[in-house]
């Protein structure tokens, strides 16, 4: 398990100030939510621990490595998306060791992460059907497959309930606490749902305009808001 550190973070484009100075650390197997309205930065955050965004200032270290000029291949991260995309041609089970293949990882190697992944996740019925036999929340257990199969350090996720209907986001809530539970990877999770925050992360990073309103956990933030947005954004007492 590792810890993730956000030091002092920025990002421009061109005139356009996103994130002014950004810390937030998480500790080794820590669930931290990140939330805050629309366009206040999230995804931009998330795609510069990445890698996939180039930092303006600061530093991302993941344990005691700044990873800053890391390529994301090499960062032992996983990403799951709002929009997660999985090959319609392919079964579940190509879908989730796609990567693997690619990367020409032994076929026996293979099949124990496919299988202990599938456990995980419940999806071993699954493993012949093809994206268009499965429901939504099946489809968001593939997608959340396709990430663990490679057994990062990190996991990423960006909205990834935002998609699927009310009753099935609740589900899926639980079902993400209890795999955090089992695997107990260190997981940054970026939503605009606070109860999804206050539910599943032990601490909460609130942002609003590329800045960070509060760092702490979820009864604190209920209890005692720094400041009048986070006490609207989060429905607490002000
Ligand atoms: P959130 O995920 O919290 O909704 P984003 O991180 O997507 O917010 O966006 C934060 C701000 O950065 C928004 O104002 C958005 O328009 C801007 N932004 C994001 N990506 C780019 C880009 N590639 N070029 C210019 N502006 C961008
Ligand atoms: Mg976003």
């Amino acid at each position: 398990m590792t810890s993730l550190t956000i030091r002092n973070l920025r990002k421009s484009y061109g005139a356009l100030e996103v994130l002014r100075g950004i810390n937030i650390e998480a500790r080794p197997g820590e669930f931290v939510a990140l939330v805050g309205p629309s366009g206040c930065g999230k995804s931009t955050l998330l795609s510069m621990i990445a890698g996939l965004e180039s930092i303006t200032s600061g530093d991302i270290l993941i344990g005691d490595r700044v990873v800053n000029q890391v390529p994301p291949k090499d960062r032992d991260i996983a990403m799951v998306f709002q929009s997660y995309a999985l090959y319609p041609t392919m079964t579940v089970q190509e879908n989730i060791t796609f990567g693997m293949e690619s990367r020409k990882v032994p076929k026996a190697e293979q099949m124990q992460a496919l299988a202990r992944v599938a456990q995980l996740l419940q999806i071993e019925p699954l493993l012949k059907r093809r994206p268009a036999q499965l429901s939504g929340g099946q489809r968001q257990r593939v997608a959340m497959g396709r990430a663990l199969v490679r057994d990062p350090a990190l996991f990423l996720f960006d909205e990834p309930l935002s998609n699927l209907d009310a009753k099935l986001r609740v589900e899926m809530r639980s079902e993400i606490k209890k795999l955090h539970q089992r695997v107990g990877k260190t997981t940054i999770y970026v939503t605009h749902d606070q109860v999804e925050a206050m539910t599943l992360a032990s601490r909460i990073a609130v942002m609003h305009k590329g800045e960070l309103q509060q760092f702490a956990e979820p009864q604190t933030i209920y209890d005692r808001p720094d400041n009048k947005f986070v006490a609207g954004f989060m429905g607490a007492a002000p």
